[in-house]
């Protein structure tokens, strides 16, 4: 059985239908990357999975049991936490305690405590009195990425954790995931840069205008293919 399933997942805006039936399914162990021009939807698909938007018909299945209708507190403590695009960090904390309200509601017992992030990211360890918002915007991913561990989930959920950062900061960023998915999380990331994704990813699914247009595994996925499933037919 899948770890996560999304079926016929739809999402909306008020009139605005951001989602259109989105399967998506992620296998215990797999990183898996939706790739997508801006406003594909792939904001809004993590944001359903994690419970931020109101439930909307469509199923979306955690181990086999039905979460679409649960809110997002209840959706972490099954294990399932979010790395949200731009971060959001608590600006009037330190780095530390940021990493603490990562923690707050956890029912899962696991790898992650305040040690086990700070040897993933010692920069974190030396910059913990700091306010997060102090820090370069690297350092401030990697507080966001020890945040959302803190809950110890099996399923971390990544927004375009690489938006603006410098290409030697994403590596290091990177360079994590593998000691993330040893402690026992599988991963779904957002990326927008193609290349990235198709390095990191087990399996891709590609959006376009609220519907997955093109799916599979990066040697199977040719960049014609690609091309035209993120931009849409020349
Ligand atoms: P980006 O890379 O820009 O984050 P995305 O693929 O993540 O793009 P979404 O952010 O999910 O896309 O947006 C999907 C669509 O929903 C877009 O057309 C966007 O304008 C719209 N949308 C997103 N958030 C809202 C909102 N709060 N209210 C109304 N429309 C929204």
């Amino acid at each position: 059985m899948p770890l996560l399933v999304t079926r016929g997942l739809t999402a909306r805006y008020g009139d605005f239908q951001a989602l259109f039936g989105v399967d998506v399914v992620l296998e215990a162990g797999e990183t898996v990357a939706i790739i997508g021009a801006n406003g594909a939807g792939k904001t809004t698909l993590m944001r359903s999975i994690a419970g931020v938007l109101p439930n909307a018909p469509g199923e979306i299945l955690f181990d086999g049991e039905p979460i679409g209708a649960l809110a997002s507190a209840k959706v972490m403590a099954r294990g399932i936490a979010m790395v949200p695009e731009g971060r959001k960090l608590f600006p009037s904390l330190s780095v530390e305690e940021n990493l603490l309200m990562g923690s707050y509601g956890r029912k899962a017992a696991g790898a992650w405590s305040l040690d086990t992030v700070y040897e993933l990211f010692p920069i974190l360890k030396e910059r913990r009195g700091s306010p997060g918002t102090a820090l370069s915007g690297g350092q401030q991913q990697m507080v966001a990425i020890g945040r959302a561990l803190m809950s110890n989930p099996r399923v971390l959920l990544c927004d375009e954790i690489s938006l603006g950062l410098a290409p030697v900061v994403i590596r290091d960023i990177y360079a994590a995931f593998p000691k993330i998915k040893a402690a026992g999380a599988s991963l779904v990331i957002v990326e927008q840069d193609i290349s990235q994704a198709m390095k990191v990813a087990d399996r891709v699914y590609c959006m376009m205008e609220g519907r997955v247009t093109l799916s599979g595994r990066p040697a199977e996925l040719d960049r014609q293919r690609i091309h035209a499933a993120y931009f849409g037919a020349a």
